[in-house]
Order: C-alpha cells, then structure tokens, then sequence
C-alpha cells in the first residue's frame, strides 16, 4: 500500500525553543515499568472529518499507545511503562490536545514532559487520515507515544544513511518556513543525534519513528523507506524492551567507561555515590584541558543542560551552536566553547565543586561522572 502523507504531517513542530532543546540533550527515560498517567484535556475527542468513522476514543488511543508496553509483556519483561487514563489531573504524565485545524502532532521526549507547566499539553494529536492511508492515525498514535517513552526520531539515528540532499532540503524548506527557523529545524528534526543511550540499537529504516522523506529532498542514493512505517517494526518492539531494561543492552556501541552512565533510574533519587559537590571546594581551578577530557567528551550530547546550569542563558547557547553547527562535531565543539567562556568567570564560579552542583542536577543527572573525576583529579595532584 502507498502511502504518503502531506509535508505538514511529517514535520512536527515544537511549542517551545527552550523545550525543543530538551529534545537533544537529555536522555530521559521514565522509570522502568512506571504506570504514566494520561489525561485527555479536551471535552471529547474531535470527530475525523469527511471520513465516515466518526469518533475514536480514549480507550481505542490508549490500545494502541499501548502497544508499546505490551511489547515488554509479550518478551515476558512488563519494563514498558504503561499509560492509563486518569480524570481532570492537571498532574497527569502525559497530556494531550487535540488538534483541530491547523498544527503538527508532536509530543514532548521522554520525562521532558515533567518539566512543562501543570495543566498545559505535553503532545499534540491530529488524527485525520486522508483516503490514501486511512491508517494514518494509528501511526500518529505511535509515533507520538513513542516519544512520550523517549523515543527519537530513527532518521537521525547517528548511523542513519545520508537520507536528505542538504541542499535540496533547505531549499525545500525555505518555501515552508521563515528563514530565521530553517537551521534550527533542520537541527532538530533532521541532523544525526549525537550518540547516546537511546542509540543502543542498530538504524532500522522501518521504524514507526522513521519520517518518510519526500522525495524532492532524498539523497542521490537513497535506502530510507519508501512507504510511511505505519506498524512498530520487529526492531522497534525489541529495542523498546531493551531501552527500559536495566540489565541488558545498555552501552553495546557506546564507551561506558566511568563516567558514562546510562540513564539510571536510581539516579532519581539524588547521590548515589558518596562524593558531595562539596568535596570539590579544596579542588584547584580546573584546567581547560581536564574538563573537556574528563568531563566535555562523556557528557557533549548534555552540553546544553550543563550550560545552563553553568550560567548561560538560552540565546547565548543559540549563539555558540550557530558559530559550531557546521563543525564535524558540533556537541563537542559546543560543550569545549562553553567550557571556554565560563573559564572567564562572568556566568558562574569557574570551579569543579560548580561543575560537580550542575552535574548532579536532575536536567543532567550525572551523578557518577561527578563522582569519577574525583579519582582522576587526585592523581594528578
Ligand atoms: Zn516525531
């Protein structure tokens, strides 16, 4: 079956710079086989229109939301948190709306929907389906809820082939978006992720995560799929398993040494090590060369959380990314600029008993790291 889908579906769009940002830099899987609830913040759900089905609800979402968590109790591992209904609690996990004219679906990543105001929408759902892929909607579900479980998107997968001609989508989107929003959604929602937890898994172009690419911006050679994923693929079951499972798959591709620490639920509940940011206070001033080595190549897909942390403010982040975007590494070369310009002192205190406070932060939860460069340092002393 064919199926293609409009461009405004396959771009979503974010409802906040400062949460889109969240989107790259944190890993931010719920706490394994947490039940999350979801509530519903419209009175009733909008009718699909012209298409004869008239209403699906909550029930019928939450099924196929749900196929994601079933994936863990049909491998005999209930990991996969679960979402369930709950009434007007402005407390809810997720919280959705409806979209009835115009907008995109899209959904907070992972626990980054916490860190929106009570009450307003962490996802957005528009459940049209044009006739050509009347099945569209179910895709959307997943999708979505894929997200909410702190999914990202598969075509930036660090491993992804080239999928997009860059040329040819920036020209694609200069005739859909403001010029000032291209890089920034080309970063967003195109360019590889850097690595991180939730790269564990092989690119799998049959992924309900995976946009279909048009056709007008694909690469000369292109093997991305041809057809919107619309089912969860064999991999995305596995893997969704392996990502909420604390005893396997962690760090088959990635360097775990000390400091490395996958998302670790246990982290919530603040040190697990014994080492205090206070510890740090006789440490002398870090030396440039010991934070990018130590700390900057472990934690570069965090540098935004670590920079704000430090002391810098959003637009001043935006500005270092803009002049860093085109390098090979831009997280690297971000996290070694703002490691850079704190050493001057105007954000913050420059001092690894500051670095070790915004390591320990919920935002960047690094709690071992902040703990194993304490070994590191000694030696060196
Ligand atoms: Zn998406």
């Amino acid at each position: 079956m064919m199926c293609y889908t409009d461009w405004m579906t396959l771009v979503e769009k974010d409802d906040g710079r400062a949460d889109e940002l969240w989107v790259l830099t944190d890993e931010d899987l719920w706490l394994v086989g947490k039940t999350l609830k979801v509530r519903f913040l419209d009175d009733r759900i909008p009718a699909w229109p012209n298409d004869g089905r008239g209403h699906i609800t909550e029930e019928e979402i939450l099924k196929i939301a749900n196929e994601w968590h079933q994936c863990g109790v049909e491998q005999g591992k209930d990991v996969v948190p679960e979402f369930v209904p709950c009434g007007a609690d402005d407390t809810a996990d997720i919280r959705v709306k409806f979209i009835v004219d115009s907008g995109c679906p899209r959904s907070k990543v992972g626990t980054a929907a916490t860190r929106v105001k009570a009450g307003d929408p962490t996802m957005w759902l528009d459940l049209k389906s044009p006739d050509n892929c009347p099945s569209l909607y179910k895709r959307t579900i997943r999708h979505e809820f894929g997200h909410a479980l702190d999914l990202k998107h598969e075509h930036q997968h660090p491993d992804a082939p080239p999928l997009t001609d860059p040329r040819k989508l920036k020209e694609y989107l200069t005739q859909r978006l403001p010029p000032a929003e291209i890089d920034e959604k080309i970063r967003v929602q195109w360019a590889a992720l850097a690595r991180g937890a939730s790269q564990k898994s092989k690119y799998d172009k049959e992924s309900v995560m995976h946009y279909l690419i048009p056709e007008v911006v694909r690469a000369n050679k292109y093997v991305g799929p041809t057809e919107l994923p619309i089912e969860l693929s064999d991999c995305d079951k596995t893997n969704i398993v392996l990502f909420y499972s604390k005893d396997t798959g962690s760090g088959t591709d990635r360097d775990d040494g000390p400091g490395g620490s996958i998302v670790d639920d246990s982290g919530e509940n603040g040190s697990k090590g014994n080492i205090k940011p206070e510890d740090f206070a006789s440490f002398p001033r870090p030396k440039l060369v010991d934070l990018i080595n130590i700390v900057g190549v472990r934690v570069k897909v965090k540098w935004r959380s670590i920079g704000l942390g430090l002391g810098f403010k959003d637009w001043e982040l935006n500005g270092i990314y803009a002049t860093k975007c085109r390098e090979l590494d831009p997280p690297q070369e971000c996290m070694t600029e703002g490691f850079s310009q704190w050493k001057s002192g105007l954000k913050s205190e420059y001092s690894w008993k500051k670095l070790a406070e915004v390591l320990v932060l919920p935002a960047v939860n690094e709690i071992e790291l902040s703990g194993s460069y304490v070994p590191k340092l000694t030696n060196k002393k």
